[in-house]
């Protein structure tokens, strides 16, 4: 079987794999080829990769035509797709939901397609979680972007020339990046407070030392999934209300909230961020899916009397190298899960609970029921 990593498109910052990562797939017995700078961006050459086995094939979409299975960190563009070769194996970030016209190229190409979004979140999945590896080191670009951005230290310091007092850090929305936001902003030194609608957060915030803040929304609910259920419009309303104050007193705002397959919902409004005081900086860490906070935009720093929003969708990219390497290892776990050693194959079983939930088109058919 022979794999193939071709380059990202020119704003992606990650590589797919690393050496490391390519060796363990060789390994396993399975031909490794990447396209010609892979790694340029994270500082690794094609050497490194060659060392440890890899065949570098040139830019270009060649390795695509040949490849039985082909692995992206973005979603492939309608010219790739033309490219690959019938009952190959596509598996990259693909956002299904909002991405029909994709789906059904890659139905009609005959192509299997896995879509790393949709890996269910059950135990013997977790390591194949590229979802949450990624949005665990987002959580921390945020957090570092932020400190960046603003005109004050994080930490508190008392000094001879007088005593600085800590930032105040207001996480929104506890999944997983809001963790990681919450753990670093506290690890900064900054004063954190956070919130989410899903109550059992509650005990993480405080096991982090961050204070949970009480806002009374009525009943709220989780998918099986553990992801949260979209609100109704009074509950967002009563949560603004909730947020104002804390809001107005924060001197960083992040918002991480999502509901899965959904726009993001908009939770800080003109009036919210009007209400900030003139140097204070938010993150919106939604803002690739819509937007937590009026008036952010994607890929852009929005400077608003005084108040500067970051949108940038790509925070993973801040730590590329990292991002690279346990997003690898996320599809080397899938891989070798599914890794027939006899049959050196994949074993394309529809029926396994990982495969029905993240494969979206097989046999030129949509077969992933949330998709069809
Ligand atoms: P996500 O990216 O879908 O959403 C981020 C957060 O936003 C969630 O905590 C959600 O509750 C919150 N949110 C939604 N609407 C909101 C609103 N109006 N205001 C404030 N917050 C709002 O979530 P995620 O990071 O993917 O994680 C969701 C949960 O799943 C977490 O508890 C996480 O620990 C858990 N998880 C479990 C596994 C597993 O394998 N068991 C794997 C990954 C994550």
């Amino acid at each position: 079987m022979q794999i193939f990593f071709p380059k990202e498109e020119t704003n992606e910052i990650r590589a797919t794999i690393l050496p490391e990562v390519a060796k363990k797939f060789i390994d396993l017995g399975i031909e490794v080829t990447i396209e010609s700078g892979l790694g340029d961006k994270v500082f690794i050459a094609d050497d490194l990769y060659a060392e440890v086995g890899a065949r570098i094939c040139p830019e270009g979409n060649e390795g695509f035509k040949t490849a039985d299975v082909i692995c992206k960190i973005n979603k492939p563009n309608a010219n790739q797709v033309s490219e690959l070769k019938k009952d190959s194996i596509f598996i990259s970030f693909l956002d299904p939901f909002n991405e029909s016209d994709l789906v059904a190229e890659l139905a009609s190409a005959n192509v299997s397609s896995i879509s790393m979004e949709l890996v269910p979140r059950i135990t013997r999945a977790q390591k194949m979680d590229a979802l949450s590896s990624q949005a665990n080191l987002a959580g921390y670009s945020a957090v570092i972007e932020a400190s960046r951005t603003l005109s004050k230290s994080f930490p508190m310091m008392m000094t001879a020339a007088g005593t600085i007092s800590p930032a105040r850090v207001f996480v929104v929305g506890v999944g997983v990046a809001g963790l990681q936001a919450i753990a670093t902003a506290k690890r900064l030194g900054a004063r954190v407070e956070a919130f989410d609608t899903r109550p059992v957060v509650e005990e993480q915030v405080k096991s982090l030392g961050a204070k949970f803040v009480k806002i009374d929304i009525g009943e709220t609910e989780e998918t099986e999934q553990g992801y949260a259920k979209e609100l109704t419009s009074e509950q967002i309303k009563m949560q603004q209300e909730g947020m104002k104050k804390i809001c107005s007193q924060s001197d960083v705002i992040i918002t991480t909230a999502q509901v899965f397959g959904r726009p993001a919902p908009r939770i800080i409004t003109q009036d919210m961020v009007d209400a900030m005081q003139p140097g204070s900086v938010i993150v919106d860490m939604a803002v690739a899916t819509g937007g937590n906070v009026e008036g952010s935009k994607n890929d852009e720093y929005v400077f608003h009397n005084g108040i500067t929003i970051i949108g940038m969708s790509n925070l993973p990219g801040e730590v590329a190298r990292d991002a690279s390497q346990v997003f690898g290892n996320n599809l080397y776990n899938m891989i070798e899960e599914f890794w027939d050693k006899e049959q050196k194959s994949l074993n394309f079983d529809l029926e396994d609970e990982i495969l029905k939930g993240c494969v979206i088109t097989h046999q030129g058919e949509v077969v992933n029921e949330a998709i069809k």
